[in-house]
C-alpha cells in the first residue's frame, strides 16, 4: 500500500522566470496526481505540493534532474512541511507572483525552437510563415523588454493585444504557449514589410516582403534586415561583387563578415564542422561559432587573409523564411557603419544605413535593447566565448561559494570590447558587448544599458569597482557614480582582473591557493603607471604580484603604434643591442628598405629620448612587430589585433613540425633579440613566410611556458591561469596549454566570458567585493 506522505515545501533558484517553469511544474503534478501550487517569489520559484510516497518521491527527483529547455536551475532545495500547518488543496494551482516581490532578471533571447519551426513550415497551421511566432521555450526576452515583471505589458508587444485564440493559448497552463509573454499570430501580433526605395512598388508588406527580399539578395543587392537585438546588413556571400561592395559602402575593409546558413548541413558545405561547435550552432543560443574553412568557396572577400569562417543558424522565424528562400549562405553582418553601434529603430536604419542598405526589412516589433551576435569557437578542446551578447546576455553566472555574503558590487569594465557586471546575492550579471568606448555612441549606450540593468535587477550598489587607468571613460564614470552614491570605488589592476575573472567562472573557492596568471594583451594599466601586457602574476582574488614579464619595448607615437605595426618593428628592432649592425648587415632585405623611407633620424632621437614613446611589456606589439616583420599589414591596421590574426593564420597552415625562435630569458624577462637575429636570418634566406610565422609561435610558446612553469616551481603553485585578448590565438592558446598540461600543471581558460577585455568586469566586482573594507 502506498502512504500518502507529508507535504513537501520545495524552493527553486536559478533562471526560472520567464522560462516557462511553473506550467511545467504544474504538468509534472498533474500527470502524476499531486495535490498543490506553485508561484513565483523574488528569489525564484517555490512548490507546495502533496501526493503518495512513490509518487512524490519520483516528482522530486524531477524537479532536481530536469528543467524546461530555457532554464537554468542553480539549486532545489527540499523542506517537509510539518503535518498540522496546512491541508492539501483539490487539485494543482498555478498561483500568480505578488508582483513587488519578482526581481530575479530576465532571461537571454532564445533561437526559435523545432516545434515554432514545424508550425511555420505547416501550411495547415494558423501560424504558417507568420514571422514572429514563438512559444514558452523560444523567442525575444530580454531584447523586447522595458521594465520588471516580465509581463507583456513591460515588453515592446505592449502595443499588440492577443487575439482571442491566443489569449485562449497564453491562459492554459497545458499549452506550450502558456504565459508566452511574446505570443502573437498573424491576426493580431507584429507584421513584416520591405521598403525598397523604387517608385509605386516601394513598400512590400507580409509574406510577399519576404520572398521579395529573397529574390534581391539573389540578384547581388544588399539588404537591412530587422532581427531580434538589431539590425543586420545582408547580401549573397557567394557572389564577390556585393561582398566587396558591402565592404566598401560599409567602410569596413579587414575584419570577417558573420555568415548564416540555412542549416547545419549548408554550413558543412563550406566548413569543418566539430560535434562542439555544431551543438553550440544549434543551441537555444544560437551564437556565430568560428569553424575552419574547407569544402566549396564562398567569395573571397568573405573573410579575407583567413582560413576560417563564422556561420550561425537562423534564430528567428523570419531568418527561417528567409533562409528557406535564398537557399544559400548569406553575409549577416550588424548593421552599423564601421564602428558604431548597429541600429535598433526603423527610422535609424533608414537614416543611418540609407547608403548602404537597398533595400529594408523592417517590421514594427520594437528592440528595446541592442545586442550583438554572440561568436564562440572551439579552443583547446572547449568552447570558448570570444564575444559575449545575445542569447548569453544576462543570464547570471552562479559564483563560488563565499561570494553570497559580500557587498553588492557594480564594476565598471574596460574601454575596449566593453562589459559591465553587478554582483549580488552571490551571482554576477555581466552584461552585453558594448563595443568600444572611445565611439561617442557607444560610450551613450553603455550609459544607457547601466541605467537599464540596475532598473531591471532593482540594483543598489554597496561599492563601485573600475580599472586603474584613469583616462578610460568607464572608470571616469564609476568615480562619478561612488561620489554621487557617496559609496567607495575600488580600481582593479587590468591583468589582476583578467586572472580574477577567470577563477571565478571557473569555481575556484574565495580562499583558493594563488595561481600564476599569464595575461597576455594588447595593453593595460600597470600598478607602476607604465602599460603592460606581457604578464606572469602571483595572484589570487585579492591580491597580485607581477613576478615576471615581456621586456618592455617602446611604442614610438603612443597610440599610433597600435594601429600602424612597423612602429613596433622598429622599436623592437631598435631595442636590441646589434641594431645598428643589423641595419648595415641586412640592409638589403625589403624590411630595412621599408623601415628606411621612414623619418628614422627623427624616430631613433624619439626611442632614445623617450619623447611620446612609453615603454610597454606588450604581448599585441609584439605580434604586431613580428607581424611587420614579415610583410603582414606593415602600414596600417583597421582593428587591434588585425595583424596577429593574420600571422596567427599564416601559421595554422605548417603542417610540419618547426623549430621554434629562440627567446631568452634574462632574470624574470624574455627577451627579443635572439629571435629577431633568427628571423632576419630567415628573412635573408627567403624563408617562406608562413615558416616564419609557425617558429614565432613555437618559440613564444615555448618561452611562455617554460617560464610559467618555473615560476609555479618557486611558488609551489599547481595551477596556471591563460587569459588575455593575445590567448584568443588558438595556434598559442593550444600549444601552451599542451606544454603546461605536460609539466602536471592545472591549467585555467575563460569560457563563459571572453579571455579579452569584454571579461574583466566580472575580475573587477570579484576582486573588489573581497578588498571592501
Ligand atoms: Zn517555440
Ligand atoms: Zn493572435
Amino acid at each position: 500500500m502506498n502512504r500518502r506522505s507529508a507535504g513537501v515545501h520545495v524552493r527553486v533558484q536559478g533562471v526560472v522566470q520567464g522560462v516557462g517553469y511553473r506550467p511545467w511544474v504544474w504538468q509534472l503534478a498533474n500527470c502524476r496526481g499531486i495535490r498543490g501550487s506553485v508561484w513565483n517569489d523574488g528569489r525564484g520559484v517555490v512548490i507546495e505540493a502533496w501526493g503518495e510516497e512513490d509518487v512524490m518521491a519520483d516528482f522530486l527527483v524531477a524537479l532536481r534532474h530536469q528543467a524546461p529547455p530555457l532554464a537554468a536551475v542553480e539549486s532545489v532545495r527540499i523542506d517537509s512541511l510539518s503535518s498540522d500547518c496546512q491541508t492539501p488543496p483539490v487539485g494543482f494551482h498555478i498561483l500568480s507572483s505578488n508582483e513587488d516581490e519578482v526581481h530575479t532578471g530576465i532571461a537571454a533571447d532564445a533561437a526559435t525552437c523545432p516545434a515554432c519551426i514545424a508550425e511555420i513550415f505547416d501550411a495547415e497551421n494558423r501560424r504558417h510563415r507568420y514571422p514572429f511566432t514563438n512559444c514558452t521555450h523560444c523567442g525575444p526576452r530580454f531584447s523586447i523588454v522595458r521594465a520588471i515583471p516580465w509581463d507583456r505589458g513591460n515588453t515592446s508587444m505592449a502595443g499588440f493585444s492577443m487575439c482571442r485564440r491566443c489569449a485562449r493559448e497564453y491562459g492554459d497552463p497545458a499549452d506550450r504557449r502558456f504565459h508566452a509573454q511574446p505570443n502573437a499570430c498573424p491576426q493580431c501580433g507584429p507584421r513584416v514589410w520591405l521598403e525598397t526605395g523604387d517608385e509605386g512598388s516601394g513598400l512590400v508588406a507580409g509574406i510577399d516582403a519576404i520572398k521579395h527580399a529573397a529574390s534581391l539578395l539573389e540578384e547581388g543587392r544588399i539588404v537591412a534586415i530587422k532581427g531580434i537585438g538589431g539590425m543586420h546588413l545582408a547580401c549573397d556571400a557567394g557572389n564577390e561583387g556585393a561582398v566587396r561592395r558591402l565592404r566598401s559602402r560599409k567602410l569596413r575593409h579587414h575584419k570577417a563578415f558573420a555568415l548564416m546558413a540555412r542549416d547545419i548541413a549548408m554550413v558543412r558545405e563550406h566548413a569543418g564542422v566539430e560535434a562542439i561547435g555544431e551543438a553550440a550552432l544549434c543551441s537555444p543560443v544560437a551564437p556565430v561559432v568560428i569553424f575552419p574553412a574547407r569544402g566549396r568557396r564562398l567569395a573571397e572577400s568573405v573573410a579575407p587573409g583567413q582560413d576560417t569562417l563564422g556561420f550561425m543558424l537562423p534564430y528567428t522565424p523570419l531568418h527561417h523564411l528567409l533562409m528557406a528562400e535564398v537557399n544559400r549562405p548569406l553575409i549577416m553582418t550588424s548593421g552599423n557603419r564601421s564602428d558604431e553601434p548597429q541600429c535598433t529603430e526603423n527610422d535609424e536604419a533608414r537614416k543611418r544605413l540609407a547608403g548602404i542598405a537597398d533595400a529594408f526589412l523592417l517590421h514594427d516589433r520594437d528592440i528595446v535593447t541592442r545586442v550583438d551576435d554572440s561568436v564562440q569557437r572551439v579552443m583547446a578542446g572547449r568552447l570558448r566565448t570570444l564575444r559575449r551578447a545575445r542569447g548569453i546576455a544576462p543570464s547570471p553566472l552562479a559564483l563560488p561559494e563565499g561570494f553570497r555574503d559580500v557587498p553588492r558590487v557594480l564594476a565598471m569594465g574596460g574601454e575596449l570590447k566593453s562589459s559591465f557586471c553587478l554582483l549580488m546575492d552571490g551571482k554576477a550579471v555581466v552584461s552585453q558587448h558594448l563595443g568600444d568606448l572611445e565611439d561617442a555612441a557607444s560610450f551613450a549606450e553603455y550609459r544607457r544599458m547601466l541605467m537599464h540593468y540596475i532598473g531591471l535587477y532593482d540594483f543598489v550598489p554597496e561599492v563601485i569597482a573600475v580599472d586603474a587607468h584613469p583616462d578610460y571613460l568607464s572608470t571616469k564614470w564609476g568615480w562619478r557614480l561612488a561620489r554621487e552614491k557617496g559609496i567607495p570605488c575600488i580600481e582593479v589592476q587590468h591583468h589582476h582582473a583578467h586572472a580574477t575573472a577567470c577563477l571565478a567562472e571557473t569555481g575556484k573557492a574565495v580562499d583558493s591557493e594563488p595561481a600564476i596568471a599569464v595575461v597576455l594583451d594588447g595593453l593595460g594599466y600597470g600598478s607602476d603607471g607604465m602599460p603592460w601586457g606581457g604578464e606572469f602574476l602571483l595572484a589570487d582574488y585579492r591580491e597580485s604580484r607581477r613576478l615576471a614579464r615581456f621586456h618592455p619595448v617602446a611604442l614610438p607615437g603612443g597610440n599610433r603604434a597600435a594601429r600602424e605595426p612597423w612602429r613596433n618593428a622598429l622599436a623592437h628592432l631598435h631595442a636590441c643591442p646589434q641594431w645598428k649592425y643589423w641595419r648595415v648587415r641586412y640592409g638589403k632585405l625589403d624590411l630595412l628598405a621599408f623601415l628606411e623611407q621612414k623619418p628614422l633620424a627623427a624616430l631613433e632621437r624619439m626611442l632614445e629620448k623617450g619623447i611620446n614613446s612609453p615603454l610597454a611589456s606588450s604581448a599585441g606589439r609584439l605580434f604586431d612587430a613580428v607581424a611587420a616583420a614579415l610583410g603582414i599589414d606593415r602600414e596600417q591596421v583597421d582593428f587591434e589585433g588585425q595583424a596577429a590574426l593574420r600571422l596567427e593564420t599564416l601559421a595554422q597552415r605548417v603542417t610540419e613540425p618547426v623549430s621554434g625562435y629562440p627567446v631568452a630569458r634574462e632574470g624574470r624577462e624574455l627577451m627579443w633579440p635572439t629571435m629577431w637575429q633568427a628571423l632576419l636570418d630567415d628573412l635573408e634566406r627567403g624563408t617562406e613566410v608562413a615558416l616564419m610565422a609557425a617558429r614565432f609561435h613555437r618559440g613564444l610558446a615555448g618561452a611562455v611556458s617554460d617560464l610559467a612553469a618555473d615560476l609555479c616551481h618557486e611558488n609551489r603553485v599547481a595551477t596556471v591561469i591563460l587569459s588575455g585578448g593575445v590567448f584568443q590565438n588558438r595556434l598559442l592558446l593550444e600549444m601552451v596549454d599542451r606544454q603546461l598540461g605536460e609539466k602536471g600543471l592545472q591549467v585555467l581558460i575563460p569560457e563563459k566570458l571572453p579571455a579579452n577585455d569584454g571579461g574583466i568586469s566580472l575580475g573587477q566586482a570579484v576582486t573588489a567585493a573581497l578588498n571592501n573594507g
